[in-house]
Formats: C-alpha cells, sequence, structure tokens
C-alpha cells in the first residue's frame, strides 16, 4: 500500500529562502558570502560595564524580553550603558518569517496580562524620560495584541507620569480597529518600520506590503489628531538604489511622517538573507541631506543606526535629563531592587 503514496520531499526553508524562492532573483547573483569581514565602522565597545549588569538583572528580575537581545542588535553594549533598552512585549516568538530578522518565528504560546505592568514597573525604576517598546508580530491574536499595546501605555502613564512613550508596532494587518486602540491611548511616538524599499518586500517582508504599511502610518497621523509624531525606518544593504530609496522617503514624508531612521542590514545567521553590498557612512549623510530636505524634522541615518538607537534625541526633551534619562535617575549600581516580591503593581 505504501509503495502507492506519493513521495513528499520535506524541503526546510530557510528565511533566506523565503516560500523556497531562490532570493537572487531580486536581489541579484552579487551577494556577499555568509564569512566576510565587515567595513571599520562597524567596531563597537564590548558590552559589560555597570548600567549594562544593572539592565541584564532588571530584565531577568522582571521576566521581561528586549528587542536589543533578541535581535542581537550590535549597540547593545552602548544602548545598555546610556541607560535604555528597547522592551519587546507579547513574547518572543514572531507569527511572520522576515527574511531579515533574528527574532525567533513560530506559534506563539506567551499571553501574560501582567507584562504591560512589569514593563511599566522597569521604565519606573531605570528612571527614564524617553521609553521605546516593540513587540513581535501577534497575527494569531484577534486583536492582534493591540489591547496589551494600550494596557502599556496606561501602566507607562500611570507609574512613569512624565516618561515620553515611543511604540514601534507591527501593521496590525492594515486593520483599523486595533491601530484606533493604540493611539487612542496618545502614545507620544508611534512608530512603524517599513523595513526595505517596495521592491524588496516579496524576499524581504513576506506577507506584508509597503502600500498597507504607508495606510497604517497615514492613519496613525490622521487618529492621532495633531497629539502623535509618526516615525518610521528602513535599512540598506539588499541591493536597493540610493534612487530607491529617496522615493521610499518621499513616499513615507507624503504620509505626514516626521521622523526617518536608516541603517545597515547585517545578516545574522547564515540561514537570513545575504548583504548585497555595505553603504560607506558618506551615502547615509547624503541620505539624510536629501531626508532633511524634504520635510522631515529628524533624519538618523549611519551603518549602525536603528529604530530605537539614541531615540531620545529624535525628539525634543522638555525634562531636565541626560540621553534617555530623568535627572533624578538612579545612578550606575544603583538601580531600585525588588525587596520581599514584587513591588505592588499601581491599580
Ligand atoms: S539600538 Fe535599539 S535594539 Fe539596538 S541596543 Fe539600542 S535600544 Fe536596543
Amino acid at each position: 500500500m505504501s509503495d502507492l503514496l506519493p513521495v513528499r520531499v520535506h524541503k526546510t526553508r530557510s528565511r533566506a529562502t523565503p516560500g523556497g524562492m531562490d532570493p537572487k532573483q531580486i536581489l541579484g547573483d552579487r551577494v556577499l558570502p555568509f564569512k566576510h569581514r565587515k567595513p571599520p565602522w562597524f567596531k563597537v565597545p564590548a558590552p559589560g560595564g555597570q548600567r549594562y549588569r544593572d539592565l541584564s538583572g532588571l530584565i531577568g528580575d522582571e521576566n521581561l524580553h528586549t528587542v536589543c537581545q533578541e535581535a542581537a542588535c550590535p549597540n547593545i553594549g552602548e544602548c545598555w550603558e546610556r541607560g535604555t533598552a528597547t522592551f519587546m512585549i507579547l513574547g518572543d516568538t514572531c507569527t511572520r518569517r522576515c527574511g531579515f530578522c533574528h527574532v525567533s518565528t513560530g506559534k506563539p504560546t506567551w499571553n501574560d496580562p501582567l507584562e504591560p505592568a512589569r514593563v511599566a514597573r522597569s521604565i519606573a525604576r531605570m528612571g527614564l524620560r524617553h521609553a521605546v517598546i516593540t513587540s513581535v508580530d501577534r497575527d494569531d491574536l484577534p486583536d492582534y495584541g493591540s489591547g496589551v499595546w494600550a494596557a502599556l501605555v496606561r501602566q507607562i502613564r500611570r507609574q512613569a507620569p512624565d516618561c515620553k512613550i515611543e511604540l514601534l508596532t507591527p501593521d496590525f494587518r492594515g486593520e483599523e480597529m486595533p491601530l484606533a486602540k493604540v493611539i487612542a491611548e496618545r502614545p507620544d511616538v508611534f512608530n512603524h518600520n517599513v523595513e526595505v524599499v517596495p521592491r524588496l518586500y516579496p524576499v524581504a517582508r513576506r506577507g506584508s506590503t509597503f502600500e498597507r504599511s504607508l495606510r497604517v502610518l497615514r492613519n496613525a497621523r490622521e487618529m492621532g489628531e495633531g497629539d502623535v509624531v509618526t516615525k518610521s525606518g528602513l535599512m540598506v544593504g539588499l541591493g536597493e538604489s540610493f534612487e530607491e530609496m529617496i522615493d521610499a522617503l518621499g513616499q513615507l514624508r507624503d504620509q505626514g511622517v516626521s521622523i526617518i531612521t536608516v541603517g545597515q542590514y547585517l545578516r545574522p545567521t547564515e540561514n537570513h538573507l545575504p548583504i548585497v553590498r555595505y553603504w560607506h557612512p558618506e551615502e547615509f549623510k547624503q541620505l539624510e541631506e536629501r531626508g532633511m530636505a524634504m520635510g522631515f524634522s529628524h533624519v538618523a541615518a549611519g551603518p549602525l543606526v536603528r529604530s530605537s538607537y539614541h531615540a531620545d534625541q529624535h525628539v525634543p526633551q522638555p525634562d531636565d535629563g541626560q540621553g534617555p534619562l530623568r535627572a533624578d535617575a538612579p545612578a550606575p549600581g544603583a538601580l531600585p531592587v525588588l525587596q520581599n516580591g514584587p513591588i505592588p503593581v499601581a491599580a
């Protein structure tokens, strides 16, 4: 009997071959091998100072996730030493499989109603005056996780009332109700990354579309009625041209986006998309100048720029402090500890 069954050949599809396709159809033949020497401008100090250790302890205490760790961000030593990290809510497993992203993918099981309260409490403990929070995509949830996003903003307003809140969200599949729920809480900055130029979507962001992300940004701005600044970001290094980048920036500006970040794609593992080329710091500078000339209020472009990198500098900070921290933030080594169990969560 079994002789009659068709033979099913299981082919493991890595993120470097989205949907089984050969990425070279879009990226071209001239991609860099996985093992190669990076240009010298990617040298970063090794992590490990006192503030880095403080944050590692806090993240462990509170059972939290950060995109700094999950995405293997090269800036972790610098950012954590400045006293900040980008928290990642709704678990550590994403329902999409973007070709560039290091975050785990699969069927999420994370359901933690107290996560917003713990993230907010951590922001208060750290003494942040500007906090950035992101999440995995949760296409498995009926509201795509928007209820947790809204609860998070409410908790931060209660526990760290003076902290500016920047949300870096998924596209909620382009649906308006989940987005409206989040924007109704009036975060200071709403960030949604388009990530790559439109031509690269089939290879880099399968399951998403550039137009849908533009619509999310336009809707967020309109729903925010002038209270919410919108922001987006892109990567370079996957074969896009300078003119394609300018065109993408123009389309973002047309949706009223105010802040732009552009950084170099770095291949996390051999199972991710290959790099086509490294952009030179001088090219990033030119992109920054062209972007500013288009009317953005802030353009941060550089090899190591990520959307949350120095995000406190992307908007005015009315309160006293230094970098992402309030003036009265705890000194290195003096983070308030959780004594005798969890600090009561604000009602
Ligand atoms: S750039 Fe963002 S993700 Fe990277 S370490 Fe800094 S805060 Fe974390």
